[in-house]
């Protein structure tokens, strides 16, 4: 296994020219890095905030930012907005929110930090330390959810771009740890979903995208952001994409590009090359193509988690097929079902958080020099 942390920069931008060498993806190996006075750049059009990609993380941040003021873009490439989120059931895990204020639900600060610390660096978790043995930025991260998470929550529903509903009876992922003092109510769900709530993707993304056209957001579908603008000074003033009929297009961005462009799912080198095991394809959206790995790269800046994804068992026939409908298997329903591996063995709880399923796949038996789970079998009652 390689671990993508321990890549130079260098090393890694060697790597990504030869991943895309040949392939349509070399455009991105073109990035300019050449300093340019911003006056010699012909801009098509000018912005404040150009937000690249609008799912589930491009579109509240155009929000936001407009609601500060400013001039906004999204730049999406697929035809339509929505990404991955569209396909989403679109929980969102919001710490110490408004109805569990409501109804007295205590979720205090201190708790949900030893909670999402050590679930988010168990191997340097330790409650004896002021910052839990954190990093400075890791210990802010965690804080910045807690404390700004149930106020962006309440400004999307006060914009009438995100209403939402609460049960309070939704445990969290991890509701057995001892650190989790608040097991249950942290999820909200867009208000119009299904009782199901399989569409709330659909609807998250209906209602904020109807938010940011009426607000005045200009979103361009169909745009490929490929390139950062970068001037004499090193500062980033904008960026280049490519339209479905061609065309290039160029906007200016007087304050910040903000990239929420996806992960890497549906580029099968990236996903060899940062990933361990076989993973042999995804339920993300297929513009999710690691466009922003390539365009990151160029202007060396600092990638994280590089050789980690959130997973859920798929089927593999859709994923080999690259069936645009594949979803996760969430959670099996009843009780009557068993995954087996090529041995017919029982290897993990079934019941397990998906993506704690997903670890079990990429086991590697080094007696057998195997990976014996790289597909289970369902045996159903
Ligand atoms: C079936 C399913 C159910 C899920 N359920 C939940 C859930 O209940 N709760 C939860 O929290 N998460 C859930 N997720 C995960 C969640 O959907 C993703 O984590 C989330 O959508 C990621 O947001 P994103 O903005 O990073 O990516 P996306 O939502 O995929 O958005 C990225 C956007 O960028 C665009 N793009 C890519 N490259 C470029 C480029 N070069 N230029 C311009 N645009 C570009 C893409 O077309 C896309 O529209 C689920 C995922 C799936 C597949």
């Amino acid at each position: 296994m390689s671990d993508t942390n321990t890549l130079t920069a260098a090393s890694r931008r060697s790597f990504i020219k030869a991943a895309g060498a040949g392939t349509a993806a070399a455009a991105f190996g073109a990035v300019s890095l050449t300093a340019r006075a911003a006056s010699d750049i012909k801009f098509d059009a000018e912005y404040d905030i150009v937000v690249c990609g609008g799912g589930g993380g491009g579109l509240p941040c155009a929000l936001f930012s407009r609601w500060l003021g400013n001039r906004v873009a999204i730049l999406e490439k697929a035809g339509s907005v929505g990404g991955t989120a569209a396909k989403a059931a679109f929980w969102y895990w919001v710490p110490n929110n408004e109805p569990m204020r409501r109804a007295g639900i205590a979720d205090p600060k201190p708790d949900y930090m030893r909670y999402v610390a050590r679930l988010s660096r168990p191997e340097q978790y330790d409650p004896s330390q002021p910052k839990l043995g954190l990093s400075d930025w890791e210990y802010e991260m965690c804080e910045a959810i807690y404390d700004s998470a149930s106020p962006a929550a309440e400004l999307l529903a006060s914009k009438g771009a995100l209403v939402y509903r609460h049960e309070a009876t939704v445990p969290d992922y991890w509701a057995e740890l001892p650190e989790d003092k608040a097991p249950r109510g942290r999820v909200l769900f867009p208000k119009e979903s299904l009782p199901s709530m399989s569409d709330g993707g659909r609807v998250a993304i209906r209602t904020m995208s109807a938010a940011a056209r009426r607000d005045g957001i200009d979103i361009k579908t169909g745009y490929r952001v490929q390139k950062v603008l970068v001037d004499e000074s090193g500062a980033v003033i904008g960026v280049e994409a490519m339209t479905e009929e061609g065309t290039l297009f160029r906007a200016r961005a007087k304050k910040a590009v903000m990239f929420a462009t996806g992960g890497f799912t549906h580029d099968p080198e990236l996903r060899k090359n940062f990933l361990h095991g076989a993973v042999y394809g995804g339920c993300a959206a297929p513009t999710n193509e690691g466009d922003f790995v390539r365009i990151s790269s160029a202007l060396d800046v600092q990638l994280r988690n590089m050789n980690y994804s959130w997973m859920a068992p798929i089927s593999l026939d859709k994923a080999i097929a690259k069936d645009g409908s594949l979803s996760g298997i969430f959670t099996p329903t009843g009780d009557s079902m068993l995954y087996v591996n090529k041995y017919g063995k029982r290897v993990v709880n079934e019941k397990l958080a998906y993506n704690e399923v997903c670890a079990t796949f990429s086991q590697w038996d080094g007696a057998k020099g195997e990976y014996p789970n790289l597909t289970l079998i369902s045996i159903w009652d």
